[in-house]
């Protein structure tokens, strides 16, 4: 059988093993963009290094961040690397419909797998109640999800809503500063329960033992910079390994502009990244896994759906302060993992019905870096700072798509060379904002009970769709309805052999992570495909 998947992000690689593991051998389109060979040469000699043995110059060629200063929040990039956001290309192009920061996608091979935060949350049930698929029916796919990456985590009380569906969680040093807010939640812990609050370490896919691909991560610090070890989860080892088995072909340098289903296949239109050249492919089946923005510029340019306005749900993200009572050791200090320490999830009844999700990061370089506070990263500043400095940690909050912004999409006739451009444009709700204002005061009032002040006024807020938590374009429906829904497989437009199975087709976004719902989605979708209607006539 002759099945493409397309991405070899989170949810490429989910539905390209879940088809794996039925015997089908897939071949995956993408565009695959790579670092470049001067810095992924220098990721490669630091690697088994220790940190202190690392070349100053390589090191800042590596943190560089063209992003710092430029927004109030700066964005994470590849090891000193913008290519990772496609904001424009030649055979994709781009256009803003707003000055503002905007949710480009990525053509990076393993997709934003390589820059991402590592946080992992399944979505409770209240949060999905429009998914056409239940929590109980989702839950073997979260399990195999979960088999696919590594997991830390422990401790607290998010199991009461949240199930790891891991049975074995690796063990992470939250650092002092976060395993000070464990220890002042937990004297509290029945209290927050009451209140609808639940806590625990932070659930990250980080490798804590040697893996293929990977090493175990060293708590060295440096996460915002990259990890040189690969021990933040990418899909990268995945892929690698699916191609080294057999079990999949990889196709680089291929941007899939269309697909066209007829009665024997799927004929996809590909454009050659390096020439421009276009190429027709025929195929049984194809799984789209190229993000929500590049999944729906698919569909659209399919269909021919031409400067129809899409809205993509997303969650709304912001930022809060927090002044702890007490100080401790920050991540400068004491390197530890920064991504996130603490998970705190909330359901406030005066927000709404659905939980916050809440990432409590340590004060570490790159805070350091982006505070507006003049003179704080001079020496003296940090010694005179140092009081203020073990007293700050950032919690970065998601709230669920119903109480957010969202991103809207058209994409334009084609031009004389049959190009379509996209334009992203972000629509900024005043409600979310409002909402996001109430649950900062409200941590305000829980967080005095564990010592800790959420500094409300200080709230800041990220841009609608920031780091893609956004999809919804193409809704799995039981009936679909709207032109745009799908079925509960994810296929559009009544086709039979097109599946969408990345964002765009979770009916809305919870607060709660994404790239895990997506995964286990793919894992679904790749596992109840009717692979035997697709059999050959190619
Ligand atoms: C800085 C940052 C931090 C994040 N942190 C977290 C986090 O902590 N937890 C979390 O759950 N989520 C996080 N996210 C969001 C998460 O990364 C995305 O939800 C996730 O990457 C989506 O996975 P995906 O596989 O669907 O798509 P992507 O990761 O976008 O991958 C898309 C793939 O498709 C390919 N592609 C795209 N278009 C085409 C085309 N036309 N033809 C061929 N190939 C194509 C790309 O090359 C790529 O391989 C973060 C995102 C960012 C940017
Ligand atoms: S602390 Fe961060 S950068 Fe360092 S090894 Fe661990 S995950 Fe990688």
């Amino acid at each position: 059988m002759n099945i493409a998947v397309v991405g070899s992000g989170f949810s490429g690689i989910a539905v390209a093993h879940a088809l794996a593991a039925r015997g089908v051998n897939v071949t995956i389109l993408d565009v695959g963009e790579m670092l470049d060979v001067r810095r992924a040469s220098i990721v490669a000699k630091l690697r088994d290094l220790p940190t202190n043995a690392w070349p100053p110059e390589d090191f800042r060629l590596l943190d560089e961040n063209p992003t710092l200063g430029r927004h109030m929040l700066p964005k994470k990039v590849h090891f000193g690397s913008e290519y990772i956001y496609a904001n424009d290309r030649s055979f994709a192009p781009t256009i803003s419909g707003s000055s503002k920061r905007l949710p480009y996608p990525t053509f990076a091979k393993a997709g934003y797998s390589n820059i991402w935060g590592a946080a992992v949350l399944a979505p409770d049930s209240c949060d999905t109640t429009d998914w056409p698929v239940s929590r109980s029916e989702m839950e073997p796919y979260y399990r195999e999800a979960a088999k696919l990456i590594p997991l830390s985590g422990g401790e607290g009380t998010l199991d009461a809503a949240f199930p790891a569906y891991k049975d074995r969680l690796g063990d992470i040093d939250p650092g002092p500063q976060g395993s000070a807010l464990l220890q002042d939640m937990r004297r509290v812990s029945a209290r927050l329960s009451e209140h609808g609050i639940l806590y625990g370490r932070a659930r990250l896919a980080i490798h804590t033992e040697d893996a293929p691909g990977a090493l175990a991560c060293n708590g060295c610090g440096f996460c915002f910079t990259g990890c040189v070890r690969g021990s933040i989860f990418s899909t990268e080892p995945l892929l690698d390994e699916l191609v080294k088995n057999k079990r999949a072909t990889y196709q680089a340098g291929a941007f899939v502009e269309s697909l066209d289903e007829t009665d024997g296949g799927v004929r996809i239109t590909t454009v050659d990244t390096a020439t421009g050249a276009r190429r027709e492919i025929m195929f049984d089946g194809v799984f789209l896994a190229a993000g929500p923005i590049n999944t729906t510029r698919i569909l659209l340019r399919s269909k021919k759906l031409f400067d129809h306005v899409v809205t993509l749900k997303e969650s709304q993200k912001f930022v809060v302060p927090i002044l702890r009572y007490k100080a401790d050791d920050t991540a400068i200090e004491h390197p530890s993992v920064t991504m996130a320490s603490v998970f705190i999830e909330a359901k406030f009844k005066d927000v709404s019905d659905h939980w916050t999700h809440i990432q409590v990061i340590p004060m570490n370089a790159l805070m350091l870096k982006g505070m507006p506070v003049p003179g704080i990263r001079s020496k003296a500043g940090q010694l005179f700072g140092k009081p203020l400095l073990r007293r700050l940690m950032a919690a970065w909050c998601g709230m669920h798509s119903d109480q957010s912004s969202s991103v809207e999409l058209r994409l334009l006739v084609p031009d004389a060379s049959g190009r379509s451009t996209l334009e992203i444009d972000v629509r900024r709700s005043e409600s979310a904002r409002a909402a996001a204002r109430r649950v900062a005061r409200n941590l305000f009032r829980e967080g005095l009970s564990f010592n800790s002040v959420f500094m409300y006024p200080a709230i800041q807020f990220s841009e609608p769709g920031s780091g893609t938590h956004c999809g919804s374009s193409f809704p799995m429906r039981e009936r679909p309805n709207d032109l745009l829904d799908t079925d509960t497989l994810g296929r559009p437009f009544g086709w039979s052999r097109v599946f969408a199975v990345d964002a765009s087709v979770l009916p809305s976004i919870p607060g709660t992570t994404l790239a895990f719902s997506a995964m286990a989605n793919a894992c679904r979708i790749g596992a109840l495909a009717p692979l035997e209607e697709l059999a050959s006539t190619t």
